[in-house]
């Protein structure tokens, strides 16, 4: 095992009715920025949940924070706390809304365009005290460090990272899911999922602690999952799948393991070019992925086929190939293709999606960094 420090400072409050705690545990002395998305919270009770625990407190709202959130669009919240005095920032929403929130909470203590601690990496020296209401469970970005953020105009996604932009206290409650449309269950699966595989699919160096937790949060995304979507009023269903999700990105089963992440920086380009919403892009790279890099990969994917689908068969060949089958025909159980033409997307759209590799350097991407432009290229061909 590698040498890792691990530290998730994000309090955890979970369970059917504990939006009710959020006005304790903010203190009253803030100017809070409730900041949130199109109005999904306005339709399911959400938003009402939240003022009347905050009844309190000093709030100034920020809506229409978008999925896939914007540099044009957060630059105005920033403005806006900034004119504010906002002290406090408390995002209801989903990935897009607390990822968003981050950028805001890092640019308003940011001397110059915010935009730059994506494009230009500046550092996150300082950042408002943020908590989050997460409404669907898929990017663990509600006990992470992590935020990914789209300038428009410039057709760019990019990712940055800060231990300043943990969220302090983030509220799960399972029953603020039944509102969710099928597709997002789906794709709150798949993202889960696909972030287990990244921090787990690699190569072997004795971690079976974290081994065995990953292999835990995908045998019972597998099992949840499809329950989601036939028995959609399942609590315990919407627990476990939410829980599960914030497991598999708040840092713990990634410690002293290799990463890979080359399937989401992949497809964070089709997000960016096509407008997919990201668990489809996830779904379509990585089965292709596993394909691609199932030499180097063999070990764990034998493992994975063995302890995650319980595949018997007597060669390691065999298992793999089962293996990569097994992994795309649960996507597109769960409703989600696995192929760029199941969006309308045509195999000459891959030149653009390399060019964009390019353009952000990602030439050596992956857990061995051997994944550049051009493999990404045959990749993506076997997913057209
Ligand atoms: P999302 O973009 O936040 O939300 C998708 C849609 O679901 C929105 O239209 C939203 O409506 C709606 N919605 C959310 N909660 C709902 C509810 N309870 N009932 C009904 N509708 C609801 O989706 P996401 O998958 O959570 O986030 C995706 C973003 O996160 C991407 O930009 C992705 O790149 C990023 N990401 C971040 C990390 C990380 O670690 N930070 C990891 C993976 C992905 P409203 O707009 O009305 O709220
Ligand atoms: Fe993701």
């Amino acid at each position: 095992m590698h040498n890792f420090t691990f530290s998730n400072p994000t309090k955890i409050v979970f369970g059917d009715g504990q939006i009710a705690t959020i006005g304790r545990e903010i203190d009253n002395q803030h100017h809070v920025l409730l900041m949130y998305g199109g109005g999904s919270i306005k339709k399911n009770g959400v938003y009402q949940q939240v003022i009347d625990s905050l009844k309190e407190h000093k709030i100034t709202e920020f809506s229409g924070v978008e999925p896939n959130p914007s540099i044009e669009t957060l630059s105005k919240a920033i403005t806006l706390a900034k004119q504010e005095n906002i002290d406090y920032i408390l995002a209801v929403g989903g990935g897009s809304v607390i990822d968003g929130a981050k950028l805001v909470a890092a640019g308003v203590k940011y001397e110059g365009d915010a935009w730059d601690i994506l494009a230009k990496g500046a550092k996150v020296r300082s950042a408002l005290p943020l908590s989050c209401i997460l409404t669907l469970p898929a990017t663990g970005t509600e006990s992470n460090g992590n935020s990914v953020i789209t300038k428009r105009s410039t057709q760019e996604k990019l990712p940055f990272s800060s231990p300043l932009v943990y969220p302090r206290v983030a509220v799960l409650d399972p029953s603020v899911t039944f509102s969710l449309p099928e597709r997002q269950v789906a794709n709150g699966v798949v993202d889960a999922f696909v972030h287990t595989m990244e921090q787990y699919l690699t190569y072997d160096v004795n971690a079976p602690v974290q081994d065995r937790f990953a292999e835990g949060l995908l045998s019972t995304l597998i099992e949840e999952g499809p329950k989601a979507l036939s028995d959609p009023s399942n609590y315990d269903v919407r627990a476990n799948i939410m829980w599960a999700a914030t497991m598999a990105l708040n840092g713990l089963i990634g410690v002293g393991v290799p990463q890979d992440w080359a399937t989401h920086a992949i497809g964070h380009e089709i997000t960016a070019l096509h407008g997919l919403d990201h668990a489809q892009t996830l779904a379509i790279v990585l089965p292709s992925l596993m394909q691609h890099k199932r030499d180097k990969k063999a070990a764990k994917l034998v493992q994975y086929g063995r302890r995650v689908w319980g595949i018997e068969s007597a060669s390691d060949e065999e298992v793999i190939d089962q293996a990569i089958t097994k992994t795309a025909a649960f996507f597109e159980q769960m409703g989600v293709p696995t192929k760029l033409s199941g969006y309308g997307i045509a195999a000459d759209a891959i030149d653009g999606l390399v060019a964009q590799m390019e353009k952000h350097k990602l030439h050596a991407i992956g857990e061995h960094k051997d994944i550049n432009p051009e493999v990404a290229r045959k990749i993506l061909e076997d997913a057209a």
